[in-house]
């Protein structure tokens, strides 16, 4: 019989339920955010530290805080424009998972979204 239960129980059935990686091809989204988010978990977004690695023109500054480098990790996990985004996700969707005091010790954007799929997996008892 399907249910809500059944549907999270077979999503989450090869026992990785807690791993971004896993669960980036698994999502209902367009192909292009799978892509996003892939990239983004290998690092290969191209933010202003990649592309001075490369020698390539850059802008060097975050463009939200103008700050900071601009990387994939300070953009999603780490500016603190981002940061008030978050946290106002957070509240909004009454969802502690999203709330930043969860991922700030992680220094990969893996691991920070390894984080909040953690916190926000459904849990059975
Ligand atoms: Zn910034």
């Amino acid at each position: 019989m399907y249910s809500t239960k059944s549907a999270y129980t077979a999503q989450f059935a090869d026992g990785q339920r807690s791993s971004f990686r896993s669960l980036i091809w698994k999502i209902w989204a367009p192909g292009k955010i799978k892509m996003f988010l892939w990239f983004l978990h290998q690092g290969k977004l191209w933010c202003n530290d990649r592309l001075q690695r490369r020698g390539w023109e850059n802008g060097y500054f975050c463009p939200l805080c103008m700050r900071n480098l601009e990387s994939s990790f300070h953009l999603f996990w780490e500016c603190p424009i981002s940061l008030k985004v978050w946290n106002h996700a957070a509240a909004w969707a009454g969802c502690q998972a999203l709330n930043p005091a969860g991922w700030l010790s992680e220094t990969t954007s893996t691991g920070c979204a390894n984080r909040i799929t953690a916190a926000a997996a459904p849990r059975y008892h």
